[in-house]
């Protein structure tokens, strides 16, 4: 059973508001104060705590910084309950760690809405099996970041998913075979675009060669040809000896005519990236936390003001508040001024695209060949230098080859929006 504390100095709403929460199916606690309040917040941990605005002995807005202050109760959702509706109150509570905020009188509806976001997501995790753009790069001068191309694992619940199927889904298909020896996969890869470095590893896809296994592929319809005929084109004799179509398992290539879409639990949406051809990127929700897929794309923002142009302007809608981004930052500053046009982007223009799209953490990706372990480190400092001298919290770091990182689930708490 889910547990809930109520801090309010008012015992009367604290009896109403525990039957109310108590008809939800919750267990509750109450507290008068802040100060008992932060002593059972800490002895229970609970799920959610409901805390008014306005007590003695500390006011509510203390109550949350000393909550959010606690690093074990990091989980704990924090909604703060105000006497009136003032936008300021709101505000103010978001700058003091809240996620949501109640006006009384509390209506059902609401409360609901509140305490539906508190459910727990289901565990969303990804992890980088190919970094690198253009062409695979082995050897010592890549170990630390990788030499794979474009492909990343990424898991919600039971769910699996797959960006790209560069030369990084090689090593995926070979660790998906140990984790599920006996059981029947269903797999989704989603391709951005159809450049080699983005589905080459497809023919060495091991699920791809076990009948019991359904691989669904979707993708936009190639600039010249159609989906299938390219993926199938590139298994054709000259090239590879097994064709797609006499491959064992059930696999099901769709050209999406929708850009909005449901892959069991996750929402998926997807938008034109500024790159050569027909390329998308994607962004995928687990529940209301997200992360967005960009391996190649050209900015088109001013460095200085943050201003996008007026393309991109779409996609930074499109991006708004994306707690994980992955971007094309092929190139440095210098670099770029002989690649304009190419479909790529530096870094300095990622991180001001970036940083106008509100994304908490940043993944440079699409690794320039070129580019040494030592360079990419370089590289990724100056980015971080970047995010610095503008004040800015966002996470910088370069996509690293066999890096996990949880993005959702009980792990990450959404702050409230102003
Ligand atoms: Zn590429
Ligand atoms: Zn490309």
């Amino acid at each position: 059973m889910q547990r809930a504390l109520i801090i309010d100095d008012d015992a009367d709403f604290r009896r109403t508001f525990s039957e109310l929460l108590s008809a939800f199916g919750w267990q509750t606690w109450q507290a008068s104060h802040g100060g008992a309040g932060i002593v059972l917040a800490r002895k229970l941990r609970p799920e959610v705590v409901f805390c008014d605005l306005m007590m003695p002995r500390g006011n509510g807005f203390q109550f949350c910084r000393a909550l959010r202050a606690d690093p074990r109760l990091n989980e704990t959702r924090l909604i703060v309950i105000s006497g009136h509706a003032v936008p300021a109150n709101r505000k103010a509570a978001r700058g003091a760690g809240a996620d949501d905020c109640l006006t009384k009188p509390v209506s059902l509806a609401r409360l609901r809405t509140a305490l539906q976001a508190t459910a727990r997501l289901p565990s969303a995790w990804l992890r980088f099996w190919g970094v690198r753009g253009s062409i695979p790069t082995p050897g010592r001068a890549t170990v630390r970041y990788g030499g794979n191309t474009s492909c990343v694992e990424v898991r919600v619940g039971d769910e699996i998913l797959i960006l790209d199927a560069g030369t990084g889904i090689r090593p995926l298909g070979q660790a998906l075979m140990a984790e599920f020896p006996r059981r029947s996969l269903r797999l989704t890869v989603l391709l951005t675009h159809t450049h080699w470095d983005h589905i080459q590893g497809l023919p060495f896809f091991a699920p791809l060669y076990q009948a019991r296994h359904h691989i669904r592929i979707l993708g936009s319809e190639g600039a010249r040809r159609g989906l299938a005929a390219i993926l199938g084109n590139q298994m054709e004799n000259p090239f590879f000896p097994v064709g797609l179509d006499e491959l064992p398992s059930n696999v099901q290539i769709e050209e999406l005519r929708d850009l909005h879409f449901q892959i069991g639990g996750v929402r998926v949406e997807a938008c034109y990236a500024n790159h050569p051809g027909v390329c998308l990127g994607y962004r995928l929700f687990a529940g209301s936390r997200s992360l967005a897929f960009f391996p190649d794309h050209e900015p088109r923002i001013s460095r200085r003001s943050g201003t996008a142009k007026s393309k991109d302007r779409k996609l930074l809608k499109f991006l708004q508040g994306t707690e994980v981004l992955i971007m094309d930052a092929q190139y440095d500053c210098r670099e770029y001024r002989r690649h304009r046009g190419w479909g790529h982007g530096c870094v300095d223009d990622t991180v001001a695209l970036a940083l106008e799209a509100g994304a908490q953490r940043l993944f440079l990706f699409h690794h320039d060949p070129d580019h040494d372990d030592i360079q990419l480190a370089n590289l990724t400092r100056h980015a971080q230098s970047l995010v610095a001298a503008r004040g800015a919290k966002l996470r910088v770091e370069a996509a690293r080859e066999g890096q996990k990182i949880h993005w959702a689930g009980a792990a990450v708490r959404r702050p409230l929006r102003a």
